[in-house]
């Protein structure tokens, strides 16, 4: 089988990794690097022996697929270059920086029928494609993700760079239309959100809690389902499953009405009443699993998991929180500060200098 030639077209924090994967894929040759800093190109691509092109054009001809892991502002016109020679591109997340730009990457992937995967890499983390596996029908979430703030992706905020990952999987969850969306969030250090909150209830009454910050010193990426069938706590990181269930005897009779087992309560609670399953699913790279799925699809034309049409789909109710949080009046008057970028001005210190001296 002839190997398949796979270009990467920005090769930074992320595309970095995209490269070296690609380069070690059985049946694939990494046949191109591009990025807009010469020497980062050259960099990694002597590392895979990859050729270096001056840019996403001048490698259109001499690659079959591209991964697109530039900054989000760029996703939009490189992939429409590849989309139009019909060249099949997976597009970072979020794959575009508003609801217009991927709008028209899609119908182009449509019209020229040119696959079109997005990045949304947790829907190939083992603990989510577990939880996909569970009859579960979810009724209430609580989605949270915290990172540190890196300097990369500040030409997005936190609803684009980290909350569309939860957007993306709920819509997978739960799924349907969206019946409301109300958001908070406060930019911290300029520009664009870092911090936001989000409500978001689905028509079929399933009702979302979303938190999504680039400001924690702890990361944090986890998801709290709360279901008729049960609980199912999911921890992204740590690729951990928790599972608990009410026992049947709980279903039919209640808690036992003799009063003897009411000091034993707290002991018996999960031994007799609540069944608990851990599920550790800590094998596999994402990544990996992530580019050989796109190579495999780009081979055998079949549809990826995540298609421009669900990367689209995120990016809209990306937008109804965005438009939400931006309209948010944080003192309710008509004048008053709005937004995220429009703080009330601080009361006083919650750490003076002289603690952060002692410290
Ligand atoms: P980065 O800033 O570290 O890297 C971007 C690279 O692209 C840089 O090397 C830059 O020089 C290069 N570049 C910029 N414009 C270019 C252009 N026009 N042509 C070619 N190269 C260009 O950013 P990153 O953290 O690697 O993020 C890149 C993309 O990946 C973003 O869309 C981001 O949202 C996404 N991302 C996804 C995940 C995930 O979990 N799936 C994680 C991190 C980043």
């Amino acid at each position: 089988m002839r190997r398949l030639k796979v270009g990467v077209i920005g090769v930074g924090h992320l595309g970095k990794s995209h490269a070296r994967i690609f380069a070690g894929l059985r049946d694939v040759e990494l046949a191109g690097i591009v990025d807009i800093n010469p020497l980062r190109a050259a960099e990694i691509a002597n590392q895979h022996g990859a050729a270096v092109f001056a840019d996403h054009l001048a490698m259109a001809d001499h690659v079959d697929a591209a991964s697109i892991v530039t900054p989000t502002i760029h996703h939009h016109e490189i992939a429409c270059e590849y989309l139009r020679r019909g060249i099949p591109v997976l597009v970072e997340k979020p794959l575009a920086v508003n609801l217009e730009q991927a709008n028209e990457l899609v119908e182009l992937s449509q019209r020229t029928g040119t696959m079109l995967q997005v990045g949304h890499i947790e829907r190939f983390n083992p603990v989510y494609e577990e939880l996909r596996r569970l009859p579960i029908n979810p009724k209430f979430v609580e989605c949270e993700r915290h990172g540190a703030f890196t300097g990369r992706s500040t030409d997005i905020g936190a609803v684009l760079d980290l909350m569309i990952h939860d957007l993306d999987l709920l819509l997978d969850l739960v799924g349907g239309e969206v019946a409301h969306v109300e958001a908070v969030g406060a930019a911290i250090f300029g520009g664009h959100e870092d911090i936001v909150n989000a409500r978001v209830k689905f028509a079929s009454g399933c009702i979302v809690n979303l938190t999504a910050s680039r400001m924690s010193p702890t990361p944090k990426r986890k998801m709290r389902i709360w279901a008729p069938e049960g609980y199912a706590g999911v921890d992204f990181v740590k690729r951990r499953l928790t599972l608990v269930q009410p026992s049947h005897e709980l279903r039919t009779n209640g808690i036992p009405a003799d009063p003897a087992f009411l000091p034993m309560f707290k002991e018996q609670v999960f031994a007799k009443l609540l069944r608990m399953r851990e599920v550790d699913l800590n094998h596999g790279d994402n990544l990996t699993r992530e580019l050989e799925h796109f190579v495999h699809c780009v081979r055998t034309g079949s549809a990826p998991r995540v298609r421009g049409e669900e990367g689209r789909d995120a990016i809209a109710l990306a937008t109804r929180i965005l438009d939400s949080l931006n309209q948010h009046s944080w003192e309710n008057r008509v004048h008053g500060p709005t937004g995220p970028d429009q703080l009330p001005n601080p009361l006083g210190d919650l750490v003076p200098d002289s603690i952060r001296r002692a410290a």
